[in-house]
């Protein structure tokens, strides 16, 4: 259900997440019977997937012998419920048991699944889902409070303690992502350890007690030396790693002068958007603008085609 007017890569899940039923004990019990129950499986950070990238639904009984570190309910594909299960062990643990390996279905990254389904497409959407929400449950068994283990409840959108009663909630961490733009040019980077040749629009956290256009000011200043004048948000991207919400936004700056912060970024350049045209056409010796399952990607394009 994606509703900005541009459609980001992890955004768009297809499932009604069902918040109502997510108290009801029947989602891991009679629920998992059900003829229409699907499950999708990850091992350490890797979605089973298709050759094409799309999701291997598996029915509940082929995955009980499984070892089993987390189920939890995605939600609803039609009324037909949809969960996901994270194994005990590395993707290379199963490789061995995969029976359909001829056909292409293993264990992949979700920068391999973004690379392999192109633009937005639904299965990216669960991936996020899934993916955040099982690395959450993986990194917060103990409770933040008394440090005793902690259970997972309400279908796996919470973690309740019960020594000390406190309830944990699964968290998105909101990062901003922005094109610095100056008369008809706009800056991307290459941060430090990225391939040479390689740029994309600058980023960074938000910090608490910080407003979106605060964080986006604060990043350019810190990173390249820039004064934002005008901050406008463009569109968002869930970002599965391991749980990030990237928050796009154009940014108006002062001047063009750069005063680069070595220990993040390793270079930053003015670019034209004849010189992303170039790129985008394999006629550049630079890449000046990410793959398109990556927001900077769409804030890049969105820059190229206004009037
Ligand atoms: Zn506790």
């Amino acid at each position: 259900m994606a509703l900005a007017d541009i459609t980001t890569s992890f955004s768009g899940n297809p499932l009604d997440r069902a918040d109502h039923l997510r108290g009801d004990n029947e989602i891991f019990g009679t629920y998992l019977e059900r003829d229409d129950t699907r499950v999708v499986l990850m091992a350490g950070e890797q979605i089973l997937s298709q050759k094409d990238g799309t999701l291997v639904w598996l029915n509940y009984e082929s995955c009980k012998i499984l070892p089993q570190i987390n189920l939890i309910f995605l939600g609803l594909e039609e009324g037909a419920p949809r969960y996901a299960l994270h194994l005990y062990g590395a993707e290379t643990d199963f490789e061995g048991s995969l029976t359909y390996k001829e056909k292409g279905i293993k264990f992949r990254d979700g920068r391999t699944l973004g690379f392999k389904l192109g633009d937005a497409h639904p299965s990216l959407g669960i991936v996020a889902q899934a993916k955040s929400m099982l690395l959450w449950h993986q990194n917060h068994m103990f409770c933040a409070v008394c440090n005793a283990e902690s259970r997972l409840v309400k279908a796996g959108y919470e973690r309740l303690c019960d020594t000390c009663g406190t309830s944990h909630f699964p968290r998105t961490d909101p990062v901003v992502i922005m094109l610095a733009l100056h008369g008809d040019k706009a800056l991307v980077g290459r941060g430090v350890g990225w391939p040479e040749g390689n740029f994309s629009a600058l980023a960074g956290f938000v910090e608490p007690g910080e407003s979106m256009e605060e964080a986006v000011a604060r990043e350019l200043h810190e990173e390249v030396g820039l004064t934002a004048i005008k901050v406008k948000y463009v569109a968002s991207q869930p970002w599965p790693r391991p749980s990030s919400l990237m928050i796009g936004a154009m940014a108006w700056v002062e001047d063009t002068a750069l005063t680069i912060d070595a220990g993040e970024i390793a270079e930053a350049i003015w670019i034209t958007k004849e010189e992303v045209r170039a790129s985008l056409r394999g006629d550049h010796e630079k890449r000046l603008i990410p793959p398109s399952y990556a927001i900077a990607h769409n804030l890049i394009k969105a820059w190229l085609d206004e009037e």
